[in-house]
């Protein structure tokens, strides 16, 4: 089989960054400018391998990164950060961040009994595997999943992110999951290597799941950070489009 399965990964991943209801993060409680200004911890590992991936030491060495911290002490961080920075929102990112079902669900508690919204990011594929596990996120009132799709089709998936073709249906999976369980929902898809054709064929199977799901598609860039750029170059994959200085720039890459 070509690529890895995701799902033992997810498995084999929370052996390590999952303890009880604590969970592995490598920073707690930072201030970022998306969704025009967010508090953010820095959870450790992940059910993918993106080539294309900011985030370096939190997927790649989850063993050697982060500390173990209580629903409690991350909510506790976040909310004293969220306060300081007056932001309304916060989340977990540079993740998976559905990786410990046990400690976001404690977190969830803890945010819908406070005024803030947790932003979950997440790529979507534990969510396609177990519907239960939207059933279970549908009880949570201040709640928003926002599900990043890898590519625009099964190839590029898999060329992108080292998973087996196969898995790339578990994303959309867990976007009907979500929306049939009634969970606030947005999808962006990481579009850098994919072509128009791709991205519409993308956008015909989100109209069919919910024609609402394409009001707030966001199409993503990637920006080419050093780690980022020598781990493409390694792999012989270049983009199409990055984000540079804020704009979308077209490059004379190499699409997969
Ligand atoms: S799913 Fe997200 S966090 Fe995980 S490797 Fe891909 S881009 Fe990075």
């Amino acid at each position: 089989m070509k690529g890895f399965d995701p799902i033992q990964l997810t498995k084999a991943t929370e052996k390590v960054v999952v303890e009880g209801n604590r969970r592995k993060y490598a920073r707690l409680a930072r201030p970022l400018r998306f969704y025009g200004g967010i508090t953010s911890a820095t959870e450790v590992g992940c059910n993918l391998r993106c080539k294309f991936c900011f985030s370096d030491t939190p997927v790649r060495k989850p063993q050697t990164t982060g500390k173990f911290y209580t629903p409690k002490e991350v909510f506790n961080a976040l909310q004293k950060g969220a306060i300081k920075h007056g932001h309304k929102l916060i989340s977990a990112s540079a993740s998976e961040g559905t990786l410990g079902r046990q400690h976001l669900l404690e977190l969830l508690e803890l945010v819908d009994q406070s005024d803030l919204v947790f932003v979950l990011e997440t790529n979507g594929i534990t969510i396609g595997h177990d519907k239960d596990f939207a059933t279970e996120l549908s009880r949570f009132n201040n709640l928003h999943v926002r599900l990043s799709v890898k590519g625009a089709n099964e190839e590029e998936y898999s060329i992108l992110t080292g998973a087996n073709p196969e898995s790339y249906k578990l994303q959309y999976k867990g976007i009907e999951n979500l929306v049939n369980a009634k969970v606030s929902v947005n999808v962006c898809l990481m579009a850098s290597f994919s072509d128009e054709k791709g991205i519409e064929t993308v956008k015909t199977r989100l109209q069919k799941i919910h024609p609402g799901l394409l009001k707030a598609l966001e199409i993503e860039h990637i920006t080419l950070f050093p780690k980022v750029l020598q781990r493409l170059t390694k792999h012989k994959l270049l983009p199409n489009k990055v984000r540079q200085s804020g704009k979308i720039v077209q490059l004379e890459g190499v699409r997969v």
